[in-house]
């Protein structure tokens, strides 16, 4: 049997740091990372044999639990018919109508294989379509490794960005304004000063990347508001959230509310999705208003393409994922989402640690700090360093938790009695590991 040691110093001699996307080389918690041969329901295998609860579900797209035979056999179908056509498919149409038949906002869809490339085509279509070149994000908000928007929040409102990664020029850097979630006072300030220069706002739908920071009531409708007034777009991106915390997405819980007292309803101009879109396989997406989207290629000037949009073995695996997503699968996800952070602060209490459940319908993270947190410079301000000894304990008692304080917790409806008992077993000597 090979280790994951072994495993780790081979692939540090073929891969930039043994890995294909930073976060899985555990830098922020330490020690080797698993490498993985092969996951069912909510199980996930490493090389050494050893099983792992998995709180990470492919960082999102696994709602139904990795490996569902409905979703394997759309795929084996799709491949045994052929893996790449690159011309257009009836399944395309099919995946772009259930969206649309979902998202009330998505007139059209436009299929891509990543979340990056949904952002940076949302962001394309939005310059192209207002003739402006400025971009608003929010600090710790993430939407994928696109040069534009790795941009980091400088001190104070508004700073114009700083690049964030080598090898982003300043000049396009520049191009993104960056000011602090949750607050519509630094919202009025960025278009007040540049409101006449500002092509969108892109906005997690609710944010998840900085750890899950939900939206305050009504902020997304606020937002929209703003930027219509200022003739800007709002992209609201869902690659995380849709599909994920309802049927429709983070839209779909809020526009639940429309017409009551509470109404936080709001309907964005684009739309990006990702992960659950494709069930596990590469597929993602923009969609948005008719008359925006009629601007992308080939009818309009603004340029989108690639070789595998719409794969087909991808697509099928889409479709598949999306028709088993019933409502049922959604109270599995929600009831499994409260049992496991129930869980998780009764174990941290239990052992005096002071720490807040954050949450997004289904979606939860944990940060060690007194009050909720609304903003990126809260997350920081966290006692992170509880987190490593908390991760550790749970993984070697079995329990694969994300590899950083800054990441969702992710459950599949395939998370029966069983495998939440496991978690529930694994929590007292990790909370006692973080109280340390
Ligand atoms: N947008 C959000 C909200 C995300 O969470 C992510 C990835 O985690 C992305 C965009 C980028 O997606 P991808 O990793 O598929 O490029």
């Amino acid at each position: 049997m090979t280790t994951n040691d072994e495993l780790f110093l081979r692939a540090q001699h073929a891969i930039p740091g043994g890995v294909n996307s930073p976060v899985r080389a555990f830098g922020s918690v330490g020690g080797t990372p698993r490498f993985l041969v092969s996951a069912k329901g909510p199980y996930v295998t490493d090389a050494e044999g050893r099983e792992y609860v998995d709180l990470i579900a492919g960082w999102g797209p696994a709602i139904l639990g990795h490996a569902d035979p409905r979703v394997i056999e759309a795929v084996q179908d799709a491949a045994s018919r052929g893996l790449s056509f690159g011309a257009s498919t009836p399944a395309e149409t099919e995946l772009a109508e259930l969206v649309e038949q979902r998202v009330g906002p998505v007139e059209q869809l436009r299929l891509v294989s990543t979340g990056t490339e949904a952002t940076m085509t949302a962001i394309r279509l939005a310059r192209g379509f207002t003739g402006r070149d400025l971009l608003v994000k929010f600090a710790g908000h993430y939407h994928g490794h696109s040069d534009g928007l790795l941009a980091e929040a400088g001190s104070g409102l508004a700073t114009f960005a700083l690049p964030g990664s080598a090898g982003v020029p300043a000049e396009i850097a520049a191009l993104t304004l960056v000011i602090p979630y949750n607050d519509l006072d630094a919202v009025e300030v960025v278009f007040a000063e540049h409101g006449d220069r500002i092509a969108a706002v892109i906005v997690e739908a609710a944010a998840a990347n900085m750890g899950v920071v939900p939206p305050l009531p009504g902020f997304n409708q606020a937002l929209v508001r703003i930027a219509r007034d200022h003739g800007a777009l709002v992209i609201s991106d869902e690659v995380l959230t849709g599909f994920r915390v309802s049927e429709a997405g983070w839209w779909g819980l809020e526009q639940a509310s429309a017409g009551t007292d509470a109404d936080t309803s709001y309907t964005p101009d684009l739309q990006t999705f990702g992960k659950v879109i494709g069930g596990g396989m590469p597929v993602a997406a923009v969609g948005g208003r008719l008359e925006i989207m009629q601007r992308l290629a080939p009818l309009g000037p603004v340029y989108q393409a690639g070789t595998l949009s719409g794969n087909p073995v991808a697509v099928a695996a889409g479709i598949a994922t999306l028709n088993a997503a019933d409502a049922s699968v959604y109270a599995a996800l929600d009831r499994n989402a409260g049992l496991v952070a129930s869980a998780v602060t009764d174990a941290l209490a239990a052992e005096g640690v002071a720490h807040v459940v954050q949450r997004a319908g289904n979606l939860f993270s944990f940060m060690f700090t007194e009050a909720p947190v609304v903003d990126y410079d809260g997350a920081k301000a966290q006692e992170s360093w509880r987190y490593a000894p908390f991760f550790h304990a749970m993984l070697d008692a079995g329990v694969s938790l994300p590899p950083s304080v800054f990441e969702a917790w992710f459950v599949t409806a395939a998370h029966d009695d069983a495998a939440i008992a496991r978690i529930v077993d694994a929590l007292p000597a990790a909370a006692k590991a973080a109280a340390a």
